[in-house]
Parts: C-alpha cells; sequence; structure tokens
C-alpha cells in the first residue's frame, strides 16, 4: 500500500513515515500543500495523511482542489480543540480525522480501515479459498499453515487480494509497492510475484500476458 503524508513539521512527519515503513508501507513525503497537491494529483495513493495548517496551500485548500479530481481517501490530523477545523475538513471531502498528539497505533488502524472502506471490504481477513489474508495482523495463512512473507510479499499479496478476481496491472503494482525513494527496477515486480507464488502455491495467482496478475476468488 502507498501512502502520502502531507505535514510541516519534520519530526512528526519523521516519525509517521518511519512507522508505516515498518508496516511495509511505499512512504513518499511532502512538507507543504502546495508539494502535498502535486503529488496527491501525480500518483495514486491508497491513502493520505494530511495535515491542515500547512505553509503555501493550507490543508482544506488541498482537500478541495484534490477533490475535483480524486477520490483517495483522505484522514486529516486536526489540533486537539479544533472542532471547527475538523467540521469543515470533513465538509471539504476528508474521510476520517485524528486529533494532535495521537498514537501511532491508532493512525495505523484509521488508515488500514480506510483503505480496507475503500475498497469495499468490512473485515480486515480476507479470505481466497484456504488462504486466509490478515491486514491487521499482516499475517497470511493457509489451512494450519502460517506463511512467512516479507513486507514487500505482504503488500503485494494484500493488493491482489483487495482486487481479487480482476486483473492488476504491473504498473499498479510497481506504485504500490515502491515509494519515492526507491530506485528498484520495475522488473522487480514480476520477482516479488514469483517469490510470492512459490510460497503461496502456484495456482493462485495467474499471469495475463501484457496485462497483470490475478489472484483467483
Ligand atoms: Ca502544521
Amino acid at each position: 500500500m502507498r501512502v502520502l503524508i502531507v505535514e510541516d513539521e519534520p519530526d512528526l512527519l519523521r516519525t509517521i513515515s518511519q512507522a508505516l515503513r515498518e508496516d511495509g508501507y511505499a512512504v513518499d513525503e511532502a512538507s507543504d500543500g502546495q508539494e502535498g497537491l502535486y503529488k496527491a494529483t501525480s500518483w495514486e495513493y491508497d491513502v493520505i495523511v494530511l495535515d491542515l495548517l500547512l505553509p503555501k496551500l493550507t490543508g482544506w485548500q488541498v482537500l478541495e482542489k484534490l477533490r475535483e479530481t480524486r477520490a483517495t481517501p483522505v484522514l486529516i490530523l486536526t489540533a486537539r480543540d479544533g472542532v471547527d477545523d475538523r467540521v469543515k475538513g470533513l465538509d471539504s471531502g476528508a474521510d476520517d480525522y485524528l486529533a494532535k498528539p495521537f498514537h501511532l497505533k491508532e493512525l495505523k488502524a484509521r488508515l488500514r480501515s480506510l483503505i480496507r472502506r475503500s475498497n469495499g471490504i468490512a473485515s480486515s481477513q480476507i479470505q481466497i479459498g484456504e488462504l486466509i489474508v490478515d491486514t491487521t495482523a499482516k499475517t497470511v495463512t493457509r489451512g494450519q499453515t502460517l506463511l512467512l512473507l516479507t513486507p514487500r510479499e505482504f503488500s503485494l499479496l494484500e493488493l491482489l487480494a483487495l482486487h481479487r478476481g480482476q486483473v492488476v496491472t504491473r504498473t499498479r503494482i510497481y506504485e504500490h509497492l515502491f515509494d519515492e525513494t526507491d530506485d528498484s527496477l520495475s522488473n522487480l515486480v514480476d520477482v516479488h510475484v514469483s517469490h510470492l507464488r512459490r510460497k503461496l502455491g502456484k495456482d493462485f495467482i495467474t499471469t495475463r500476458r501484457g496485462q497483470g496478475y490475478i489472484l483467483h476468488d
């Protein structure tokens, strides 16, 4: 999953990025509203964390502009007593909010929930045949066996599972697995897919030549 964080406090930005990277997210950063809006409209993020008080463009302005073209889920960060800010943010198209200071655990839970909701999935467990992908515990089991996946392999499987039965293009996979700090080559997508296939058993993921990959329901 790929997330954009728009936050002008360097320490907070770093803390959030680090915590999300540890959970296997690909994380892009922006430290003002203009940069945030540019990135938010240039790439397809699974979720955006948006501070409201930002230089150049405020969070509300970013939201309004973003909503002209994109429905990306947005969680806004507000001041503890900022009831009016929250209301204005939600009215401008934010999907959720969190008041500062917050616990990273809660931020992570809210982001997972936003990603699930935007994919129309109610439970944190996705079942595909005898495969169970737990998006909260970040575990995968096949029957009684716990499969050991790397964070990237898990992200790949999660993306395919959220879109099970549909072709997911290599470009899309690439955009969701790698962030702006990665200079990896795109053919690594195929390498991750083949590793994942080896761990899952080969009947789960099918290659559509020239299109992408499908995880069968
Ligand atoms: Ca701020």
